[in-house]
């Protein structure tokens, strides 16, 4: 691992003054409220402060958005979606700034600060245009066809309160909210302490781009305090963060029977099949494993090698982490940041002093580098990890890849699947075939191909999720916009009621309406 050369010290400058602006954009009001620092992953030095929210600033929130949603979903589907794309054309312009921004509270390398806008910019575009295909009413068969018309109709839900976690500052604070507003609801947004600020540019962006104020509302402050009194007034929640949260959430909403969506943890597996490139997928572990340190839900942190390739495949991926330049650079000349916080820090440390001291071998890294600021550690792999120690069926989330030698592929894929999470994973193959037979039989929400993450994330188009412990519910696509609707069924009915007439006795009735039942079950369109 090189400390990058020529790397810009942060600092807040390129962003004088920003700091206070944007937590005057927050719905706490903050003359009588107490604040909490944020300070600086690479440096440890004070960024900025914001207000600390109460139950009665989330009351207060949901009040204002609910009575703003009425007047923004009654506004056509066209006038909702051009907010977006103005927004997509400010949030590209205005990138350089929210990329510093992102680095700053994150502590991630620039290449993976940008990955944030890139995404957002996709997802606000895709909803932009695809959210009246989604969200349009549309025409159902009734029992008998001429007698009944049936339509079904999309519903929002009202208020969504969407909590966020810290690693994707800008993608997690946004990206959900942005599919929630198109269908014509109000969001309550509770943002992580230590991403408030990007979550607040954000904010600060859909609000110039012609969104109403009221029916976006940022109120920061402590998770273990906002979470619960969101969660008992929004219509519907949409929580990232870990499965332990996740689960009080799912139980908090469950109790109100409101709608919830959980984008959890994950372990997760990348499979490397015996005619794969290995090149190429020595560069995708390298990806999958190292982005964001580690700190992204998508991540890699199992690797499991066939015999014939493991040692040549071992030998390759260490050489190539060896390399990697980290250290806490605002511009390009850096492959990795730093952690996030001193708990996440904490964990990962535990996670690897445990692995090593039940026997694992440590091939690369396992160590802090506070050479390069309070909160680096160095990309670690690790082989021998089994049953027993942390980091072999525990969520890591850290820059920590274990190595497993397997037998066949049938073996393979047991071992991928041996976990309670079910979120991402990656297969890699020369035969797009074989991966993606592969890729059917492991139980997880996303599965790339010859790639780590990005290919499913970016195909906006279709569902992301975890399955198992990963998660309820799914972002992107046409699941990720109608879960913030009510559907709505209205069926007309014409001529006569469903029920026997006058004239037919009740038997005949009987007999009538099965052979009708029948001949309509064979005709094509019509079931
Ligand atoms: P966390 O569960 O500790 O916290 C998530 C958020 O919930 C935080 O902002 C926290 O303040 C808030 N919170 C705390 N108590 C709450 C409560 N009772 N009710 C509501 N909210 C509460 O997770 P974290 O450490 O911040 O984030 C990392 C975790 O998130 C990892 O497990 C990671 O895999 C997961 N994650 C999942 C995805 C995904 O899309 N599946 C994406 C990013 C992160």
């Amino acid at each position: 691992m090189t400390m990058a050369t020529g790397a810009a010290a942060p600092s807040e400058s390129r962003l004088d003054g920003r700091f206070s602006a944007l937590a005057a954009l927050t719905a706490v009001p903050h003359l009588d409220r107490a604040s909490i620092e944020v300070h600086a992953p690479f440096t440890g030095a004070l960024l900025g402060r914001i207000p600390r929210g109460t139950e009665s600033d989330v009351d207060a929130a949901v009040q204002v958005a609910r009575r703003a949603q009425r007047q923004w979903a009654a506004r056509p589907i066209g006038e909702r979606c051009a907010v977006f794309t103005r927004f997509q054309s400010l949030l590209l312009e205005r990138r350089e700034e929210v990329i510093d921004l992102i680095q700053l509270e994150s502590g991630k390398a620039r290449r993976h600060a940008f990955e944030e806008i890139v995404d957002t910019a996709v997802v606000a575009q895709h909803y932009a245009v695809h959210a009246p295909r989604y969200l349009r009413s549309r025409r159902r068969t009734g029992a008998l066809p001429i007698l009944t018309s049936a339509i079904e109709v999309q519903h929002p839900v009202g208020v969504v309160g969407v909590i966020a976690p810290w690693n994707f500052p800008l993608i997690l604070s946004i990206t959900d909210a942005i599919a929630a507003l198109i269908a014509g609801n109000a969001v309550v947004l509770r943002p992580d302490v230590q991403s408030s600020f990007t979550a607040l540019t954000a904010a600060s962006l859909l609000y110039e781009a012609g969104l109403p104020q009221d029916v976006l509302r940022v109120v920061t402050g402590e998770g273990h305090e906002l979470g619960p009194a969101l969660i008992d007034r929004a219509d519907f929640v949409m929580f990232t963060g870990s499965t332990r949260t996740g689960q009080v959430v799912a139980k908090q909403a469950a109790a109100r029977l409101v709608g919830f969506s959980l984008e959890l943890g994950g372990k997760n597996p990348m499979i490397v099949l015996p005619d794969a490139d290995v090149s190429a997928a020595v560069d995708g572990a390298i990806r999958g494993a190292f982005v964001g340190a580690g700190q992204v839900c998508v991540s890699m942190e199992r690797l499991y090698l066939p015999a014939a390739l493991h040692d040549d495949f071992v030998e390759k991926l260490v050489a190539r982490a060896r390399v990697l330049r980290i250290g806490p650079a605002m511009d390009y000349s850096v492959d990795l940041g730093s952690m996030t916080s001193a708990r996440q820090l904490a964990v990962v440390e535990e996670h690897v002093a445990d692995a090593l001291g039940k026997g694992a071998t440590l091939l690369l890294g396992g160590k802090r580098r506070p050479d390069l600021g309070p909160l680096f550690y160095e990309p670690t792999i690790l082989t021998g990890v089994r049953p027993g120690m942390l980091a072999y069926a525990e969520e890591t989330f850290g820059p920590v890849l274990a190595v497993y030698r397997y037998d066949d592929v049938d073996d393979a894929i047991a071992r991928a699947n041996d976990t309670r999470y079910g979120l991402n994973a990656s297969v890699w193959s020369r035969s797009k075939r074989r991966a993606v037979d592969v890729a059917g039989r492991i139980q997880c929400g996303t599965v790339n191909v010859n790639e780590a993450y990005a290919a499913t994330w970016t195909a906006t188009g279709s569902p992301i999720g975890g399955m198992k412990s990963s998660g309820i519910g799914r972002r992107h696509g046409a699941a990720g916009i109608l879960k913030y609707t009510e559907a709505q069924t209205i069926a007309v009915q014409r001529l006569m009621p469903l029920a026997p007439p006058p004239f037919l006795r009740e038997q005949d009735y009987e007999r009538l309406m099965s052979r009708v039942v029948r001949v309509l079950g064979r005709i094509p369109g019509l079931r």
